[in-house]
């Protein structure tokens, strides 16, 4: 991997390594599913030297894929380990350091007197890699930062690269460089952050970058699951980061694999297409990609400055439009009362062509072109959108409060004169929202440009983006839809969302449930906008203590009403806790049959047996007043 290689992908075993022929069965569906690399776990020297038979039985059976042993906290293990498979991951946050949430002071010279006890204790480990050939990784975990770490640098992008980086020094100390990094955490922010400062750093003082390995940990399940992986992911590979993929979801691991190769193909093959290149070699970089800011912009109704990123949903392909056909984007409307019910994750605006013959719901507003807008009747519910050619045509009426003006990445067609002609009005022009689109293959690229161009020339008009696709899966293009807009998000963009179904089938009918639900995804997941419930939940792996994907369904059946609050449902106590990130409650297995309760990091409720402990995590939110009853469930 690295160096112009493609881009691998790879997944990590549920089963008990100490179950071998499990473990191989498994192994091979994730191969066959196209698995480049299988990791499996080691927590203690038995399981690690069962990964001889593991190795031994699947290279019988034909598959030569490379195996990877997962450590966290026995350098023991990791020893045996990789003497047998081809890569040992170790996690510098468990490795020699322990976790015990303590604040603990250093001097300097305890401190690096720490990481002599680091060097001493990991020593060995290079010498054995080194002399078998085995390659490492060096797998920092936002959730797992040390005592020490989190002491010195809190729980920061920084605290995580300077957790690697301790360990890549003691490995180059050694001439030892068959090394991938990576810098995993539940929120793609973070990630994203620390993998860029983590590049920044390398080449600072090597001058060089290792390979890195990307995934966005506990990830959860579902929809929800495979947007946070391809944000966080795809943000990155868009930014040309990355060598290697997992895709951690609360599922089979082979189910992971399609996902991951749905990110992948965007680049294959990597080679550039007509409309691809920017232009951009004179653009001054006017914002930091290590830490997040938003862009400062001034309010347009409730768009920009500080109000949250609005959804937009395309309606465009309905002929008529009726009270139902709102359903699907949050408004439910009872006809026997003649009222509506407005749900966490209503679209804001609706685009269509033509008014509607009903009174709209709530603050909903409808976008309308020039004509059908001259026609609406009421100007502040209906809004005018212009394409930019309209926008500088002063015969057009508009509205005094609120436009959209539409600008495609090619706007510069307009000629050199009317761009700056365009920009120059929309900069004083307090009533204008700026809806950018392009219709080239890195649309990331061209609208980050765009949005570049803005901050460098002042321009404060709220901006939001439309982002179409033209896939024919769903799943294709809810890959696209997150790593187009939320790679935007991440770096403080956006000022709302329009996703637009153009899929390459005609036949499909237009897929506006869908769609709503990918964008307040998106939102949620940047952590841009909470319209729901956030589910941490594990992999799950060979230490697991119950069934993951059943307890997450029961734990998300209960509360997903919950709007804001974060639940961790963690397979074991051993990473569990050090795991479950900033979760406001956590859900751990912590013996067969045995689930103890998390407030934050505090342990409220221990060994509860796993028949009531859904009940009982219930129980401990109404304590806590994170619980409401579900007025939908109770419609
Ligand atoms: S938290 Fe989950 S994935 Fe991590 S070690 Fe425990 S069971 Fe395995």
């Amino acid at each position: 991997m690295g160096n112009g290689h493609p881009i691998r992908v790879q997944t990590m075993t549920t089963t008990d390594t100490m179950d071998t022929l499990a473990t191989v069965e498994q192994s091979i569906r994730c191969i066959e599913a196209g698995a480049e690399l299988v990791r499996i776990t080691a927590p203690s020297k038995k399981e690690a030297e069962n990964l001889q038979n593991i190795k031994d039985e699947l290279r019988r059976r034909g598959y030569d894929t490379p195996l990877v042993a997962d450590i966290h906290f026995t350098p023991n293990a990791a020893e045996i380990a990789a003497r047998i498979v081809e890569k040992v991951r170790v996690n510098p946050g468990n490795y020699v350091d322990k976790k015990k949430f303590e604040q603990i002071e250093y001097t300097d010279a305890e401190y690096a007197e720490e990481i002599e006890r680091i060097r001493d204790r990991f020593t060995p480990l290079v010498k054995i890699c080194k002399e078998h050939g085995t390659a490492m990784r060096i797998g920092t975990n936002h959730g797992s930062l040390s005592d020490r770490i989190m002491s010195r640098y809190g729980d920061t992008a920084m605290g995580m690269v300077e957790s690697a980086m301790e360990f890549l020094r003691i490995a180059r100390s050694e001439d030892y460089h068959n090394i991938v990094l990576s810098m995993k955490s539940s929120n793609p922010q973070v990630m994203v952050q620390a993998y860029r400062l983590l590049i920044n750093h390398m080449m600072e003082e090597f001058g060089e970058c290792y390979p890195l390995h990307l995934g966005v940990t506990e990830a959860g399940d579902g929809e929800d699951g495979r947007i946070k992986s391809a944000i966080g992911i795809g943000t990155l590979l868009e930014d040309g980061i990355g060598d290697t993929i997992r895709v951690s979801l609360t599922e089979d691991p082979e189910f992971e694999i399609p996902v991951c190769n749905d990110i992948v193909k965007r680049y294959s093959p990597p080679t550039p297409q007509r409309g691809d290149s920017n232009d951009s070699t004179d653009l001054k970089l006017p914002y930091s990609p290590f830490e997040y800011n938003r862009r400062e912009t001034f309010e347009v109704s409730n768009i920009g400055a500080k109000h949250v990123p609005v959804v937009i949903a395309d309606l465009s392909k309905y002929e008529k439009i009726t009270p139902e056909d709102l359903q699907s984007i949050g408004y439910n409307y009872y006809a026997a009362t003649d009222k509506w019910n407005i749900g966490d994750a209503a679209a804001d605006y609706i685009f269509c062509n033509q008014p509607l013959d009903f009174d709209l719901p709530g603050t909903l507003k409808v976008l309308l072109y020039h004509p059908a807008w001259l026609s609406a009747g009421d100007k502040e519910k209906y809004v005018l959108l212009l394409d930019a050619p309209q926008y500088l045509d002063d015969t057009l009426t508009r509205s005094a409060h609120l436009n959209f003006v539409m600008i495609d990445y090619s706007w510069d067609e307009y000629g050199k004169q009317k761009g700056d002609e365009l920009m120059a009005r929309l900069k004083e022009d307090k009533t204008a929202v700026i809806c950018f689109s392009t219709p080239n293959r890195n649309a990331m690229q061209n609208i980050r440009s765009m949005f570049v161009d803005l901050v460098n020339k002042g321009i404060k008009n709220p901006a939001i983006i439309i982002c179409d696709s033209n896939h024919n899966s769903t799943d294709e293009s809810l890959i696209h839809y997150s790593i187009e807009a939320g790679g935007l998000l991440l770096d403080g963009f956006c000022d709302g969302v329009c996703l637009g179904h153009h899929f390459g089938n005609k036949n499909i009918p237009p897929q506006t449930k869908l769609l709503n639900s990918i964008a307040f995804g998106i939102l949620q997941a940047t952590r841009t906008r909470i319209s729901k419930t956030e589910y941490i939940s594990c992999p799950s792996c060979g230490r697991t203590l119950f069934d993951l994907q059943e307890t997450t369904a029961k734990i998300r059946a209960v509360t997903n009403h919950l709007k804001g609050v974060k639940i961790a449902i963690m397979g074991c106590i051993v990473n569990g806790p050090g795991e479950m990130a900033d979760a406001d409650f956590g859900y751990v297995g912590s013996g067969p049959g045995k689930i103890t309760l998390y407030r934050g990091k505090e342990i409220v409720k221990r060994n509860v047996p796993s028949e009531v402990a859904v009940d009982e995590l219930v129980n401990l939110l109404k304590e806590n007043d994170a619980w409401v009853e579900n007025k939908i469930a109770a419609v």
